[in-house]
């Protein structure tokens, strides 16, 4: 069979690319960076970031999408691999040097002969004689071929609002004022429960912060933007503080499990900021997207005590998201059920996040390739996180109410009930952990 084209090398993508190439398949990944640029990538790096460097809780039997990393893990996956290769401390979470991890994500495809990375926008419906197309093309696919899926689905692709935090120059935060401390002093892997930098607010200065966010001066909608709903996740925080005083002091500004060393006690409310590369020279704003104009973000920042001098390396901003309708329009097997030799991964299924796109990208990657060489597509069982999350997109959501999803235990087939409450997320992990075995294991089956 001819190559398998992969479009888009972001994480999906890349991730894609990476399994059709250990199946023994030739794979052309077609990345439009640096040719053309997206609204919030800024490098021509595979897999960059294009937000936080966190992929979340590494927990595996706690927390879903801890399990989707040991998951992903047992499967070969590239992103996972590069992620541990380039991880910075950062409690229970697993976060990465941004640089280093699309670094290593990039050298690990240019050094596979099997891999072949054409620099350019595929703009429109890929040639007809591109029999087999993994298309990962991200929540800011290109005008052009977004048209062209369109006009193809006859379906309004729906959209929303993603945002980006503010990420500032560690040397420029006063830390006589700030301290090093995680929530709970809880150590991450390799870490010593001081993860996190906390600048404190009092109780004015808090209530002159909120008055200040509200006041500031915004970036306008575009006229057919403004009907799109923000993705409930990832508010700008003027729009929680809009939500009510407190709003921001019970989420991203809480000062639970927080102690100020100046006064020995929990600070009305606190900015927490995160090491975002492995030299630990910059550190993001946690929960700090915004739509703030880029200079009230340095100005209205700028008070918050400890960041009265910050140097900001990047502002914030905020970015339309496309996606499909894919428990209509996708088959099973990721195929476009209006044209199968189209198949879609990563966050344009309507997944969320870094690790769910680069996981829905193994998928697509392992059943091209599966279908290449002749072998049954078998998918992970529903027990599994990857087989979870696959059953949520092309079949299990509502096709009328649908919006992008994170992995959740909610998406597991319940346990019995003799399993008691606090034990049920351990023995699901274990459960699904046995099951992803078995499935691979029936993959090298199937294959030989
Ligand atoms: P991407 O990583 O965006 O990769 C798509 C690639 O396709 C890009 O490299 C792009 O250049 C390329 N491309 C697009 N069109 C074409 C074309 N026609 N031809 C060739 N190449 C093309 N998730 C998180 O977990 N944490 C966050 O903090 C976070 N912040 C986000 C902030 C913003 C502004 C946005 C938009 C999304 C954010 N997300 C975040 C959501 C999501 O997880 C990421 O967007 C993630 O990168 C999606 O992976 P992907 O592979 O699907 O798309």
């Amino acid at each position: 069979p001819g190559p398998i084209h992969v479009v888009g090398g972001g994480l999906a993508g890349s991730e894609a690319a990476w399994q059709i190439a250990r199946a023994g398949v030739p794979v052309i990944l077609h990345e439009m960076r640096p040719v053309r640029g997206t609204d919030a990538h800024q490098t021509d790096g595979l897999a960059e970031l294009v937000c936080s460097n966190s992929f979340r809780s590494d927990d595996a039997m706690n927390n879903a999408v801890g399990l989707l990393h040991a998951e992903m893990r047992r499967a070969g996956s590239l992103i996972l691999d590069a992620a541990d290769r380039h991880k910075v401390p950062a409690g229970g979470a697993l976060a990465v040097d941004r640089d280093g991890f699309s670094a290593a994500v990039q050298a690990a495809l240019e050094a596979d002969p099997l891999v072949t990375i054409a620099r350019e926008e595929v703009a429109g419906l890929p040639p007809a004689d591109w029999q087999s197309v993994v298309i990962a093309t991200g929540p800011l696919t290109s005008p052009a071929l977004a048209e062209a899926v369109r006009g193809l689905t006859g379906e309004d692709a729906l959209a929303f609002f993603d945002a980006i935090a503010p990420i500032v120059h560690r040397d420029s935060i006063d830390l006589d004022v700030a301290w090093f401390q995680s929530r709970y002093d809880k150590p991450g892997p390799g870490g010593d429960g001081k993860d996190y930098v906390n600048c404190p607010l009092d109780a004015e200065q808090y209530q002159a912060f909120i008055t200040a966010l509200l006041e500031g001066e915004k970036t306008e909608f575009k006229e057919w933007e403004k009907d799109t709903p923000y993705f409930e996740g990832c508010l700008p925080i003027e729009v929680m503080a809009a939500r009510g005083v407190d709003t921001l002091r019970y989420g991203p500004m809480k000062p639970v499990g927080l102690r100020d060393p100046r006064y020995g006690r929990r600070p009305h409310a606190v900015v927490q900021l995160r090491q975002d590369n492995a030299l630990g020279t910059l550190y993001n704003i946690v929960g700090f997207q915004t739509k703030l104009k880029h200079g009230e973000q340095a100005r209205i920042f700028r008070m918050i005590p400890g960041l009265e001098k910050a140097e900001f390396a990047r502002l914030g901003g905020l970015h339309r998201n496309t996606f499909l309708n894919s428990p209509k329009l996708l088959d099973g097997w990721l195929r476009l059920k209006a044209m199968p030799r189209l198949r879609f991964a990563g966050q344009v299924t309507g997944v969320e996040g870094y690790v769910e796109s680069a996981a829905i990208g193994l998928l697509a990657g392992r059943f091209a390739a599966a279908e290449a060489t002749g072998a049954e597509i078998v998918p992970p069982p529903v027990t599994t996180a990857l087989g979870a999350l696959l059953g949520h997109i092309t079949g299990g959501a509502d096709a009328e109410t649908f919006q992008p999803m994170n992995v959740n235990f909610g998406l597991f087939p319940p346990l019995d009930d003799s399993v008691r409450k606090n034990e049920r997320k351990p023995a699901m992990a274990r459960r699904a952990l046995d099951d992803l075995d078995r499935w691979l294991g029936t993959r090298v089956d199937a294959a030989a």
